[in-house]
């Protein structure tokens, strides 16, 4: 159980990039990383692209003035000559500013974490891993709700062979907030996911489905993506050549099947992502709606809803527990824990204790890699007449 007692010597010195006051995701990174005072302390940041508001924001939530920026590169050069200058940035702006600035954090010897879809092709991926690795850096995608300890208990029951063999994946992540155009044209967080300069050659499938597909991959490690068929539409003309709604099936090595939604016009839904995993013997269900809760359905039998936080959880779920079973647990939780882990990660990186890192279940860069790929070949597919693509 995690009760905000230091798991690392000491907080690491962190910065953020965007997430300042219009930001929709800033307070989701600020409430994971600072949850455990022990974990992370926000001393710096350069939080919005209006310099002023960017400031303001800083020093009302708490950052020394001298220590909000007008921009990354300010910051990166200043915080280089203070013997307390930052050791790990996050970077919460929009999808085509995040493989230059990540670059530039990795190369002023920062520590990154980013968020999804990491960055616009797998090429760039593939070549800020190599920076990283050569300067011995963590690279960390925050895919919010993979931190939720029910996944990992999902993830130990597949492994232990509770469900048979793996036979189906069934995953959703859909919304209807975009089912109008309205926020396209009034919403700034809305006008820059449907332009591909800056969103990159997805609507959805990035902004979404990243999310879900990462789970799958967590929850079911050794299952390999062999091929996938997408079909992608945009409902709304104007988001053309961008989705706004698509389906995709896949063939995974090994002979199981899988099939995803993605949408944000499924009108009427405030959200829904969920995972079903299929076996010859029962079937495992998670939702994000309803994230305490496990449902375990064995064939023939009542089916059983396993509860965060019981004594009959794995270990591994029972240690990310925060608040005990009398309580709920949701996003808020799952962001500190996965925040904690990445400390965890920067703390053994720093320490060079490679043996601890390579048993670190987190969303890293190849996990950040994997969705990249994941929207290039879903597109490819879609973009071709919805055509099955080879993928590994
Ligand atoms: P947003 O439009 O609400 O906010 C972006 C913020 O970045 C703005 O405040 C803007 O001022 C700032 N910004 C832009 N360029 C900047 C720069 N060069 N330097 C400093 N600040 C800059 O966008 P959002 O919805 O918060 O999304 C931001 C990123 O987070 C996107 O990549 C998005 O995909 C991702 N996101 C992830 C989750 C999740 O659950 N992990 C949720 C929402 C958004």
């Amino acid at each position: 159980m995690l009760n905000g007692e230091k798991k690392i010597a000491r907080p690491l010195r962190w910065a953020m990039i965007g997430g300042g006051r219009l930001s929709q995701v800033g307070y989701k990174h600020r409430s994971g990383a600072l949850r455990d005072n022990t974990a992370f302390q926000l001393v710096a940041g350069a939080f919005d692209i209006d310099a002023q508001r960017g400031r303001d924001f800083g020093v009302n939530i708490g950052v020394a003035a001298s220590r909000c920026y007008d921009n990354y590169s300010q910051m990166f050069t200043t915080e280089a000559t203070r013997p307390d200058g930052i050791e790990v940035v996050t970077i919460a702006t929009p999808n085509g500013t995040h493989y230059e600035i990540t670059r530039a954090a990795l190369n002023a010897g920062l520590h990154v974490i980013c968020e999804k879809p990491l960055f616009f092709t797998s090429a760039e991926v593939i070549e800020v891993k190599q920076l990283a690795a050569e300067k011995g850096l963590i690279v960390g995608v925050t895919y919010g709700y993979s931190g939720h300890q029910m996944l990992l208990q999902m993830r130990k029951m597949i492994a232990n062979g509770d469900i048979g063999d793996v036979r189906m994946v069934e995953m959703q992540y859909t919304h209807g907030f975009s089912a109008n155009d309205s926020a396209d044209k009034f919403s700034d967080a809305q006008k820059w996911r449907v332009d591909p300069k800056i969103a990159g050659p997805s609507f959805v499938l990035g902004d979404l489905s990243t999310h879900t597909v990462y789970l799958s991959q967590l929850v079911l490690p050794e299952l390999k993506l062999q091929s996938l068929l997408c079909d992608r539409q945009s409902f709304i003309p104007s988001r053309a050549p961008l989705e706004d709604n698509a389906m995709v099936l896949m063939h995974y090595h090994g002979g199981a099947v899988g099939r995803l939604w993605t949408s944000a016009i499924n009108a009427g839904s405030m959200n829904s992502q969920k995972i079903r995993v299929i076996g010859s013997k029962a079937s495992l269900q998670w939702s994000d709606y309803q994230p305490n809760e496990l449902v375990y359905e064995v064939q023939g039998q009542p089916n059983q809803v396993m509860h965060h936080g019981m004594p009959y959880l794995d270990e591994s779920a029972l240690a990310d527990d925060r608040l005990g079973a009398l309580h709920t647990e949701g996003l808020t939780e799952s962001w500190s824990n996965i925040y904690l882990k990445f400390a965890q990660a920067i703390d053994a990186k720093q320490r060079g204790d490679e043996a601890a890192l390579s048993q670190m279940v987190y969303p890293d860069i190849d996990a950040g890699l994997e969705g990249v790929r994941w929207i290039e070949n879903c597109v490819r597919s879609a973009d071709g007449g919805s055509v099955w693509v080879n993928v590994g």
